[in-house]
Parts: structure tokens; C-alpha cells; sequence
């Protein structure tokens, strides 16, 4: 590539933010030129202001940029979202409108007929609704969507045995990490020596953006996939990286082996284009009996792969297994970035 991509982030000062500052930051296709705020931080140096949480501190090429307002008329090619949804609400679709293409990591335009739900190893074909969205709404710019931090995750490892046999039911358990509650999140006395059995709203979306991700674009419209889903959602005292329990029933009723098989040999078109984010292994299956575990296993791959393990017969269901992904990389700015290359690469971001 020539010529980097200008690119923004918005809600910059956040846990989402930071996230993809640190990934931006010396990135061979972007090179950020706009960091915005709410209006109380508007004007003021990002390295002053951001209550950085990263490992490795403020990157330098960020410290002095000056935080500027939401708003259409951005100095960005693209723009990635880790908005509040309100805020979102408002400025997406103008900045979509004004041109910028916005890779958004927010429920807002998650669902919406249009708006693609991407996860780039499992559906880039939904790119395809990129055309519909533009004609329908006018726009020169568009709109494309990550999932929530849990269903990505889930979605990531069940989409090779989706696609190679079909999934009948499944019941999913997440134990989920305290940074996937935004800053500063669940209170420690909230937190500390607790599970917390309920996260508004997630159990749905999971439900919900599962299905959309490992469903089809029939040229209209997006077409669900079909099984019985249930998940119960629970906070945990993790800094970062959701696990999840899973137990499910496939067509055919593969054997472990053959779980486990196409789980490892899974590759999709950011590993074919060797894209920069991109994990070598977008699955990783592990052998020992106490893995994976988030504090040793949720920053392999940078962060972009789904460690799994525990894949055995399950007696109700057929299979169950544990996968664990990182929330803030993976679940959010990762995703996103990786999405944001792929689209690049494949040429849909005029
Ligand atoms: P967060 O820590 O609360 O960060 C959001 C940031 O947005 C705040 O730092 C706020 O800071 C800024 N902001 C508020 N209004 C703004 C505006 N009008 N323009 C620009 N910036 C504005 O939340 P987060 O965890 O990063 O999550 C961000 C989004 O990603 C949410 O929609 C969330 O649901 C989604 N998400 C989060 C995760 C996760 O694991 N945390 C995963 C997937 C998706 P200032 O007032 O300093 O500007």
C-alpha cells in the first residue's frame, strides 16, 4: 500500500479506545489522524486526559494530539467507533453519510437489515450488504458492525462445526471479565470475591448476533441461522478475557476428534490474505486438563485468537468444550481493526 489510510478513533479515552490506539499505533495500513471526546475533554491533550490502562503506556505518536468533538466533518478516511451507544446513535450514521466508512464496535446498528455483522474469519460475505446499505441510504461512506465481546468469541470457535455439520441446540455459560464492563466498570465491592449472575442485556445479544453472524446475505437481507440457543451471562472477577462453557449438539454427531479437527485446521480469508492483525491460527486447541485460563491463554495471537479446551463427549448434549477469547482485542478493537483490513483488502472501502 502507498499511501496510509487516515484513519479516527472515537470515544478515544475509553477501554475500547485504548485498545485500538495501542493496535493502531505503528500499523502498516493506518496511521491515526483524529482522537475524539465527549465535550468535556474537547481541546485537551489526549496524554493528560486518558486514564491509560494499556500495558506499555500512552504510544507517543498520540500523547500530544489534541481531542476533538464527534462530528461528520473528521480529517479520517475511516473511523473506529467505541462510543457510548448514545453517542453513537447520533454520529455514526452522519459520519457514514459525510463518506467516513466507521467500523463500530457499538449495539446501535448491530442488528439493523443493512449493517453488516462481521466476523472476519467467519462471514466476510455479509460485506456484500455494503451495496444495499449505500443505494438505501445514500450514503458514500457505510457502516460496519462487530459483535458483542461474548458472541464473538462463542461465534469465532462454533463457526467451523456450524459449517461442517450444523448446529442442532446449545447451551452456553459465560464468565465473563470485569473490563468488558467499560471504565470503571462493576464496583470492586461489587466485584471482588463475587460472581455476579447477570449482564443487561447480553444474553439476548448473544442470541441474537450468533445467529446473524453464522447466518447468510441472500442478497436482501440477512437470514439467521437455525438452532436452539441459551446462554446465561455472569461477571467475573477477571481483568480481561471472557470464558465460556459450552455444551451442544451436531448433526451427524461427530466424534471429538473430528471436533477438534475442524476446529485446528480453521482458516479464513485473513489468514489466506495474510492481513497484519490477522492470527496465524484463528483457533487454538489445547490438550491439558486446566486450560485455557485468562490469565495465561488470553494473549496468545496478540490477543486474536479463541483458546479452547476441554472439548469432550457431553453427556446431554453431544460435545462441550471451554473457549476463551480476549474482550477488549478479539471481543472489540481487534475485531475491528481486522475487519477494517479486510474490507481494505477486498477492496470495499472506496
Ligand atoms: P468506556 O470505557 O465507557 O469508553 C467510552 C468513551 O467514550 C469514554 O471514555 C468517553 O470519554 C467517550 N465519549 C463519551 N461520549 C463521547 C462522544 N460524544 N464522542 C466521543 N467520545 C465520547 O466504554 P468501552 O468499554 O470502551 O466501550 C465503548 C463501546 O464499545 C460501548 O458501546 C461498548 O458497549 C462497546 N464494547 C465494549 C467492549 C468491552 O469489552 N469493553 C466490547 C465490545 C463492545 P470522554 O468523556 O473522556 O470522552
Amino acid at each position: 500500500m502507498s499511501r496510509k489510510r487516515r484513519v479516527a478513533v472515537l470515544g478515544a479515552t475509553g477501554t475500547v479506545g485504548q485498545r485500538f490506539i495501542s493496535l493502531l499505533a505503528g500499523h502498516p495500513w493506518f496511521e491515526i489522524s483524529a482522537l475524539t471526546t465527549s465535550e468535556r475533554n474537547v481541546g485537551k491533550r489526549y496524554g493528560d486526559v486518558a486514564h491509560w490502562l494499556v500495558p506499555g503506556g500512552v504510544p507517543e505518536a498520540v500523547a500530544d494530539v489534541k481531542l476533538e468533538p464527534t462530528r461528520s466533518e473528521l480529517d479520517a478516511d475511516i473511523c473506529f467507533s467505541a462510543l457510548p451507544p448514545d453517542a453513537a446513535s447520533e454520529a455514526e450514521a452522519a459520519l457514514a453519510k459525510a463518506g467516513h466508512h466507521v467500523f463500530s464496535n457499538v449495539k446501535t446498528h448491530r442488528m439493523d437489515d443493512d449493517v453488516p455483522l462481521i466476523i472476519a474469519e467467519v462471514n466476510p460475505e455479509h460485506a456484500k450488504a455494503l451495496e444495499v446499505q449505500r443505494r438505501r441510504r445514500g450514503w458514500t461512506g457505510s457502516i460496519v458492525t462487530n459483535g458483542n465481546c461474548s458472541a464473538i468469541g462463542f461465534a469465532l470457535a462454533a463457526a467451523p462445526l456450524h459449517k461442517s455439520f450444523g448446529i442442532e441446540r446449545v447451551v452456553v455459560t459465560t464468565l465473563q471479565a470485569l473490563s468488558g464492563a467499560s471504565y470503571p466498570g462493576v464496583a470492586s465491592l461489587d466485584a471482588l470475591d463475587n460472581v455476579v449472575p447477570f449482564i443487561a442485556e447480553e444474553e439476548e445479544k448473544m442470541e441474537q448476533e450468533t445467529k446473524k453472524f453464522l447466518g447468510a446475505w441472500n442478497g436482501q437481507r440477512f437470514v439467521p441461522a437455525e438452532f436452539v440457543f441459551s446462554a446465561h451471562c455472569n461477571r467475573v472477577s477477571v481483568r480481561d478475557g471472557h470464558t465460556d462453557t459450552v455444551s451442544m449438539s451436531l448433526r451427524g454427531s461427530p466424534s471429538v476428534a473430528e471436533v477438534k479437527e475442524r476446529m485446528r485446521e480453521f482458516r479464513g480469508r485473513p489468514q489466506e490474505l495474510a492481513l497484519p492483525t490477522a492470527p496465524k491460527r484463528p483457533i487454538i486447541v489445547r490438550e491439558e486438563r486446566d486450560r485455557p485460563q485468562p490469565l495465561i491463554d488470553r494473549d496468545v495471537e496478540g490477543g486474536m485468537a479463541a483458546v479452547v479446551g476441554r472439548v469432550q463427549e457431553d453427556a446431554v448434549l453431544g460435545i462441550r468444550y471451554v473457549v476463551l477469547t480476549h474482550n477488549t482485542i478479539r471481543g472489540a478493537a481487534g475485531a475491528s481493526v481486522l475487519n477494517a483490513e479486510l474490507l481494505q483488502a477486498e477492496g470495499c472501502l472506496p
